[in-house]
């Protein structure tokens, strides 16, 4: 009884730090970390059919037209990007019906970066998360849960981040179908996030963390970038995807308030 009261009163605190920190970053005096790779032809992306690279195309230019413009084109699976709840399962909304409150949630980050070293398949357990919440309290609800498993030091080599095998099957690590269940049905998580390719590991077939998180509306950040300098808990984050009409996802830009 003691201990919740104490909980409370200091989650109370940190809420209350939030309106200070959105005031800092509007006089530029807040510590905002990017989460959000910028977008070339050498971003990595999924190895499927039909995915291609990111392609950019001038088509005006200051010099000879008196105007800079240009177009693109990309899989909204490449990247930093947002999956919608529409990308595994039907019925769910598409990336232009998330909620805005849905895109902005406490930022809790779990770090596996020695865990991943010498095992490329590393799955995020149960126990996991048991023993981050012993060490830094009950994950609160909303949260926006990050995988930092230091695969962005491989982000430059397309073929090291997708880490392909003999038979073309990629490894690298993720949140196992257990622990997913647990944020979604006993934490209430707004989304899951990771700094690889997808929330559900390199070898996984049945994408079973996308079939739970989807199947429960929340939507997943995927190939974050600069996790290392966020702390385990107390930075907020502002996710802002593209608006695409019915889409399954697309590029994001995500932003971390740090304490
Ligand atoms: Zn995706």
């Amino acid at each position: 009884m003691r201990w919740t009261l104490l909980t409370s009163v200091l989650l109370l605190v940190t809420d209350l730090a939030l309106p200070d920190r959105l005031e800092q970053a509007a006089k530029n005096s807040a510590k905002i970390v990017d989460l959000t790779y910028p977008l070339s032809s050498r971003t990595p992306h999924w190895p499927g059919p039909n995915y291609s690279p990111f392609r950019y195309d001038k088509i005006a230019d200051l010099e000879e037209d008196g105007v800079f413009s240009g177009k693109f084109c990309m899989p909204e699976h490449l990247g930093t990007h947002l999956d919608a709840p529409n990308h595994f399962e039907k019925g769910q909304p598409a990336v232009h019906q998330l909620s805005l409150e849905q895109l902005f949630a406490p930022a809790v980050v779990l770090d596996v970066t020695d865990r991943v070293r010498g095992n490329a398949d590393f799955l995020l357990r149960l126990e996991d998360l048991r023993r981050w919440e012993r060490a830094h309290g009950t994950i609160v609800p909303g949260a926006l849960v990050f995988l930092y498993t230091g695969w962005g030091t491989r982000v430059s080599d397309s073929a090291r981040y997708q880490n392909r095998d003999a038979s073309g099957v990629m490894h690298f690590p993720g949140f196992s179908p257990e622990a997913a269940r647990f944020l979604v049905n006993e934490r209430n998580i707004k989304g899951l996030g990771i700094d690889t390719l997808s929330v559900d590991y390199g070898p996984s077939k049945n994408f079973q963390v996308h079939h739970i998180a989807h199947g429960a509306g929340k939507y997943h950040i995927e190939n974050a970038a600069n996790l290392d300098r966020l702390p385990p808990k107390g930075a907020f984050a502002i996710v802002a995807p593209i608006k695409i009409e019915g889409g399954s996802g697309g590029p994001v830009r995500v932003f971390a308030l740090l304490p």
